[in-house]
């Protein structure tokens, strides 16, 4: 069956085999889900002439001769092969190392066609070990005869890997038609790949078995199994009868491709659905009945403005939650300055009034302090908080610990250090994360356990575990298509509206020389009394290894203060000062003392000082379109028109205008992240660690959009019906995750 050992495949044997199962395909249904990565449409022939650099091309070629060409730095030899095509032009075919047998084929006037990059060397074209088909006719073949779908003969030439036979009878294999692309195994030659896979789909392919419930299938109208694979890897498409088919299957728009798509994302979501049920079944305190709900009321009316819509719907998902047996789950998304902070502090009321504690945990001091501060100004003495970093007094951090320990109702801001082992909560009933996506999953899990406590039912006299409840915010708006991934087993809160009084910041692409007038705009603010920040992308020179043309937070500083604005106090912050002096820097700019700040990516999360109406950042195609509208979240938080100033290369490339344009014609992080998603992929928002355990192969969140929402409708419509999947109809999927579900849920883990 599919399960047998790669290596007896036909073609195969134990050399090769190794080094398959080196690269994970062990078995031969391993080697059948080794999908292409992409296809390469041959169905083209070209001439010399229509050649274009750095592109790849299918080009018949007569041989005209051959040497060998001493290769003076290695000591070894290489070959060179001079051919010309149908209109007498040259090309020319090189190899470094000459795979056997190859070098007595280049006979005069022998024919092939070569694809490959084409490169000029010397005002030569070349290509440096093409892809030979031999004997393919100079004079445009006709395509080989290509099974229509559904007709797939049992023994045939298999499309782009004929085998040695038919070779020599000259048989057009690997042109004129789609050629599928495979991620290059070390010392497997494509054709061989193709070869291989032609015979254990051959041989395998109809032993296949259908994980999949069969009416899902058939109520998306998607083929069996055993055709999308076959399928994907040898298509049964011609170009000349059907352009569009061939469009189709570059795109991966197929409905064999679909399928398997659309396989992957179900798994993947009942996994993820499934995680989420077991979620809700655990036990956490419950809060809000006994005071909490009436506490968050009185909190709410203490803040010194009123809370927005969003922001109200927010606190009442949030009580709804807490007031479950079960632990709260949930993300709160919103734009920088759209006011998380407020949200999560008067929530926290409902904990500390009836005798809980609470954590908040930012990922930098000054954040973190900020917090702590507003958290004082907001309510007075009505809301008990302490605050734990780095720098905390010894004398101070004991005393702290010791309220902890006794279990006074405190919420407790603080940085990394909420995490250290002396750290001891009593009655840690809620946890809050900010910026949530700067924190690594196993540091969301540290604090989630000193939340959770071991306790005897009383109903059943049996131990059990009781969580904390568990809030994150973030201020990087995920895509909707992401959030049902990796964070799939979250519940979300969205707060869009932004408190009132705000005029969105303009926001302008400054190109070289447009620099200076920038900088005139600058000044002009500046003499109005409001404040600058200036962003770069590195804290000083010496970081620019390869880069050498980029600015750095610490000349920058100097010339800008020297040179540019003598007139003005110029205050440089960046990660690598201690945090005593960073918080001091940050106070003497909030305070208006700096009227510039000069500064890296630190000050992205969370820093507020209305009175900043400019931000400039250099290098901005370097950044991220969510960092880039983070970075202007900055500015706009007083009553005064703000503006971003985006700089960049002299002549910006083509991508980048149209990235940047996009932080130019909106301010709403929610679409910007779907650019940002299109444009540069997961890696953006979980950081690149999160995004690559996404387990997908064929499936791309962006293109597939569709097929992840039919297979989310559809694994909650089963989990609903049959969770653990006992129906005899089920059972092959339950086989499947019995065999590999686990290993993808422990990928998975959001908290
Ligand atoms: P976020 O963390 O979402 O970026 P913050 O919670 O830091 O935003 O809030 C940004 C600023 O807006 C803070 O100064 C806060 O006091 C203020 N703010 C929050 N909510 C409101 C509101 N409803 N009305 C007016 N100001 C608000
Ligand atoms: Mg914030």
């Amino acid at each position: 069956g599919v399960e047998t050992s790669v290596q007896y495949v036909k073609g195969v044997g134990p050399r090769l085999g190794a080094i398959f199962q080196s690269r994970g395909v062990a078995t031969v249904r391993d080697l059948l889900t080794f999908f292409p990565r992409a296809y390469e449409d041959r169905t083209r022939l070209q001439t010399v002439a229509e050649i274009r650099e750095d592109t790849v091309a299918t080009i018949p070629l007569t041989v005209s001769g051959s040497r060998r060409i001493p290769l003076r730095s290695r000591g070894g030899m290489m070959l060179e092969v001079r051919c010309t095509d149908s209109e007498g032009r040259a090309l020319y075919l090189k190899y470094f190392h000459v795979p056997r047998g190859l070098e007595p084929r280049f006979q005069a006037g022998a024919r092939l066609v070569a694809t490959g990059k084409v490169k000029s060397y010397q005002s030569r074209y070349e290509i440096v070990h093409p892809e030979i088909t031999w004997g393919a006719s100079a004079a445009g073949a006709a395509p080989a005869a290509i099974p229509a779908a559904g007709q797939w003969p049992s023994r045939g030439v298999p499309p782009g890997a004929a085998p040695p036979a038919a070779e020599a009878a000259g048989a057009e294999a690997h042109v004129g038609r789609v050629v599928p692309i495979y991620t290059e195994i070390e010392g497997v030659p494509s054709r061989t790949l193709r070869k291989v896979l032609w015979e254990a789909l051959e041989k395998y392919s109809p032993q296949l078995s259908e994980d999949l419930p069969r009416r899902f299938l058939d109520a998306h109208a998607l083929p069996r199994i055993q055709d999308a694979v076959r399928d994907i890897h040898f298509p049964a498409a011609d170009a000349k009868a059907a352009p569009q088919a061939i469009e189709a299957l570059l795109q991966f728009n197929t409905s064999s491709h679909h399928r398997l798509i659309y396989e992957e994302f179900f798994k993947f979501e009942y996994l993820v659905l499934r995680n989420k049920l077991h979620r809700q079944k655990e036990a956490a305190p419950p809060i809000g009945l006994a005071g909490g709900d009436q506490a968050v009321q009185d909190l709410t009316r203490a803040l010194p403005f009123a809370l927005t819509g969003d922001q109200q719907k927010a606190v009442s998902e949030i009580l709804v939650d807490l007031r479950q047996p079960h632990p709260m789950n949930r993300l709160i998304q919103g734009d920088v300055g759209s006011g998380k902070t407020a949200v999560a502090f008067v929530t926290a009321g409902a904990a500390l009034a009836e005798g809980g504690q609470a954590a908040l945990m930012a990922p930098t001091e000054i954040l973190a302090e900020q917090h702590y501060k507003n958290a004082v100004k907001f309510f007075g003495g009505r809301l008990n908080v302490g605050m734990l970093v780095g720098k905390t007094p010894q004398a101070e951090r004991t005393k702290l610990l010791a309220r902890l320990a006794a279990g006074e109702p405190m919420l407790l801001i603080g940085t990394h250090a909420l995490l250290e082992d002396p750290v001891v909560f009593d009655n840690l009933v809620m946890i809050m994360i900010d910026e949530q996506h700067r924190f690594g999953v196993e540091q969301r899990r540290i604090l989630r356990r000193k939340g959770t406590r071991e306790v005897t039912d009383p109903a059943s006299g049996q131990k059990m575990l009781v969580h904390p409840h568990f809030l994150v915010l973030t201020a990087t708006p995920i895509p909707r298509t992401l959030a049902l991934t990796a964070y799939g087993d979250l519940a979300v809160s969205t707060i869009k509206e932004m408190p009132p009084g705000r005029t969105p910041v303009k926001t302008q692409l400054v190109a070289g020389d447009q620099r200076l007038k920038a900088y005139e705009s600058v000044r002009q603010q500046l003499r109005e009394g409001r404040q600058a920040y200036f962003i770069y992308p590195l804290v000083n020179e010496s970081e620019a290894e390869g880069f050498t043309d980029l600015r750095s937070a610490v000349l920058e500083a100097e010339r800008l203060g020297t040179e540019v604005y003598p007139e003005f106090k110029v205050g440089l912050l960046h990660g690598q000062m201690k945090p005593e002096e960073k918080a001091r820097i940050m106070d003497q700019f909030s305070r208006g003392e700096l009227h510039i700040l000069v500064s890296t990516t630190v000050i992205e999360v969370g820093v507020d000082v209305p009175n900043s109406t400019v931000i400039c950042v250099d290098h901005a195609e370097r950044f991220g379109l969510s960092q880039l509208h983070q970075l202007r979240g900055r500015v706009g938080r007083g009553k005064h028109q703000s503006y971003c100033f985006l700089f960049t290369q002299k002549r910006p490339s083509e991508i980048t205008q149209l990235r940047l344009d996009v932080l130019e014609k909106t301010t709403d992080g929610f679409e910007i992240a779907e650019a940002d998603l299109d444009l540069r992929g997961p890696g953006e928002f979980l950081g690149t660690r999160q995004a690559g355990s996404l387990p997908f192969r064929l499936a791309n969140l962006v293109r597939d959009k569709e097929w992840l929402l039919k297979a989310r409708n559809d694994a909650i419509e089963l989990l609903r019906e049959d969770p653990d999947l006992l129906q005899t109809e089920h059972q092959p999927l339950r086989d499947y995750f019995l065999r590999e579900g686990r290993l993808q849920s422990d990928r998975l883990k959001t908290s």
